[in-house]
């Protein structure tokens, strides 16, 4: 098993995956903010925690189990940001609005 897959299996993870999906109020971020071609607004279905930057791209893992570089998108909007198809400042920055409404909650 390598190690990013194993990483998605242990507790730490389950544990900021659990925190962000809350943080995100179980909804897709994008479809939320009606951007990038969305078909509806509250997208509870097939969300998915995201990594902004790449797990493969950060070598120390500071990054894979940090809620700020975690975003809930859906499948759809998880694809299109895999595939460079939404700006990571762009994605950055609602991670950061996000933080701070929910520390502020
Ligand atoms: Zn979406």
């Amino acid at each position: 098993m390598g190690e990013i897959h194993k990483a998605r299996t242990t507790q730490r993870w389950f544990k900021v995956r659990d925190y962000v999906r809350e943080r995100d109020q179980h909804l897709c971020q994008l479809c939320v903010r009606n951007l990038y071609h969305t078909l509806q607004r509250y997208t509870f279905n097939n969300t998915q925690v995201h990594h902004v930057i790449p797990m493969k791209e950060d070598e120390d893992r500071n990054l894979w189990y940090n809620s700020e570089n975690l975003l809930l998108v859906c499948k759809y909007h998880h694809d299109m940001c895999e595939r460079g198809e939404v700006p990571r400042e762009e994605q950055l920055e609602i991670v950061r609005e996000q933080e701070y409404k929910y520390s502020n909650y």
